[in-house]
């Protein structure tokens, strides 16, 4: 066997194709290492995604499994140790802090789990949604419009004179997406929306996120710790261990919807076998790869 790298090669140019070049966000083995005086933890290990403009993506894990690194790297709001990562036209990792200021302003949205985190207890929600409006200098009629805009896309044009403490928990999430989208942003990010909220109030919540991505072309990330939510979107992430392992897609056809799981290869190739898929045939250490016509074959090293 030769020692060698294989690029897929741009045909017109010949040089190495840019991973992920037509996506929207890009993370290219990213990793970010938290240093404490005595540990160190590898919260993101070298982790592929791409996201296409106009998608909706859920990111599933355990807890620990780096959701939340994860978004506050595309947010802006961490910065990778190393890797590539880029939103749009910016590279997150190379941004000067003005840049920054910009991109979290405009280019990005964020939602958090826990509904005060999002609001302005003392602010009504017209004013919540308002805040960030005044802050870019829009100008009072068209603060108006777009707030009115936004409370009705969410279905919560009725509470607009009520504050986050006279809401359902639904209530204030719905708030908090029209506050994060009152300046168009090109992506959302939300971390665990729904993780205060029963399972009628998610589904509200999920479809709440639906609507912006289809009526507004938002593209939409969302993390959660709920595995059901592969039930509620068209592309599901798994990230185990600080990297993307295995994804759901579900296309929707006539009446019911059918979901299909792969697992993510990386860009160097390496997969990763479903802990069932091991145990089964007791796959450890060393297994046989077979090229076969239209697969690959996974066997057990038994002699
Ligand atoms: P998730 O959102 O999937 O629960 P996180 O991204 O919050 O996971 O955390 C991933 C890992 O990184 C965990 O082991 C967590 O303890 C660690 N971690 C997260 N933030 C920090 C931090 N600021 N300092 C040290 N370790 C951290
Ligand atoms: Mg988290």
């Amino acid at each position: 066997m030769t020692q060698g790298t294989l690029h897929a090669l741009d045909a017109r140019t010949t040089r190495p194709a840019e991973f992920g070049r037509d996506a929207l966000i890009v993370c290219d083995n990213l990793v970010r290492i938290y240093r404490t005086e005595a540990v160190e933890v590898q919260a993101l290990q070298g982790l592929d995604l791409l996201v296409d403009a106009g998608e909706m993506v859920a990111i599933v894990g355990a807890s620990g499994s780096g959701k939340s690194t994860l978004l506050a790297v595309l947010s802006g709001q961490d910065e990778p140790t190393a890797g590539r990562v880029r939103v749009g036209r910016w590279d997150l990792a190379a941004m000067s802090r003005r840049d920054l200021v910009d991109y979290r302003r405009n280019t990005v949205g964020f939602v958090w789990q826990q509904a005060a985190r999002n609001l302005v207890p003392y602010l009504s929600a017209w004013r919540n949604v308002e805040v960030p409006l005044a802050l870019a200098g829009v100008g009072r009629r068209n603060r108006a419009a777009r707030i009115g805009e936004l409370l009705d896309l969410l279905g919560v044009p009725d509470v607009a004179d009520r504050r986050p403490g006279e809401l359902s928990g639904g209530e204030q999430q719905r708030v908090a997406i029209a506050v994060a989208l009152a300046n168009h942003p090109e992506v959302l990010f939300a971390d665990e929306p729904t993780g205060e909220l029963d399972s009628a109030t998610t589904d509200e919540v999920f479809a709440a996120l639906r609507e912006v991505n289809r009526a507004l072309g938002t593209t939409v990330v969302v993390v959660t710790h709920d595995d059901a939510v592969s039930g509620r979107v068209e592309r599901t992430v798994a990230i185990r261990d600080g990297r993307t392992s295995t994804e759901v897609l579900r296309r929707p056809d006539e009446g019911s919807s059918t979901a299909e799981e792969y697992a993510v290869m990386d860009r160097a190739g390496r997969v990763q076998v479903p802990k069932e898929y091991r145990e089964a045939l007791a796959l450890t250490h060393r297994v046989r790869l077979a090229l076969e016509a239209d697969h690959v074959a996974v066997r057990p090293d038994r002699g």
